[in-house]
């Protein structure tokens, strides 16, 4: 099954994601995962993505672009894989589109993940993450650390993303009515959108995803 997870920032395509990577025994790519590896590690990419990251703006296309088609050279992709994050614009979806044909492979869905933006801006601004084990928490949802400010999973101390502050949300909602929201009449046209509103439980929101995505 190969997946792409459209959807604006905050709206839980990390967390949806990597629930029905387990139930599908496919590894989630999330290009924002992948730079911040490379931010935390000092390589070039991560010096070059960083200015861009911390302002909510996109990384260049060609810079995200090069890095997924490394990605999808492993070998823990062949059985399948779901895309969140990427692409998140129209030369993106592009490159991405050369690439899959490059491979002879096929996209099954495009999942746009629909959530009100007030509901987003909660949830945005509520975020904790793990810097260890990239766990994800928020003290504005259900989603709560058993103690408060740390990570149930390894016991670090959990941190906001340095993106998680009032400007840099709004410039990164900007960023997504303007270059991804447009993603969406472009894969409607493909036959392979399936929108799914991502209200109540998080187990049931998967579920729909599930059954979205299998219809
Ligand atoms: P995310 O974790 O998906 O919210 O991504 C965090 C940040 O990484 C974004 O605000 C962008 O600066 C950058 N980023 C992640 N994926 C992409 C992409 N496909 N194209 C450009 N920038 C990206």
């Amino acid at each position: 099954m190969r997946l792409i997870f459209l959807g604006a920032p905050g709206a839980g395509k990390g967390t949806y994601a990597a629930q029905l990577s387990q139930q599908l025994g496919i590894p989630t790519i999330s290009t924002g995962d992948i730079l911040r590896a490379n931010v935390k590690q000092g390589t070039p990419l991560g010096l070059e993505a960083k200015s861009y990251m911390d302002k909510g703006g996109l990384v260049p296309d060609e810079l995200v672009t090069r890095m997924l088609a490394g990605r999808l050279g492993e070998t823990d992709v062949k059985p399948g894989f779901i895309l969140d994050g990427f692409p998140r614009t129209l030369a993106q979806a592009q490159s991405l589109e050369t690439l899959l044909k490059e491979k002879g492979i096929n996209l099954n869905a495009v999942v746009d993940i629909d959530v009100p933006r007030d509901v987003i801006i909660r949830r945005l601004t509520g975020r904790r993450m793990c810097p260890g084990c990239g766990a994800n928490y928020n003290v504005n949802t259900n989603l709560k650390p058993k103690q408060e400010g740390i990570c149930d999973k390894c016991g670090k101390a959990l941190i906001t993303r340095t993106d998680d502050n009032e400007a840099t949300i709004k410039n990164r909602l900007q960023v997504y009515e303007e270059q991804t929201a447009p993603l969406i009449a472009y894969y409607q046209k493909t036959g392979l959108l399936r929108t799914v509103a991502a209200e109540g439980e998080i187990a049931d929101i998967v579920a729909r995803i599930r059954k979205a995505v299998a219809a």
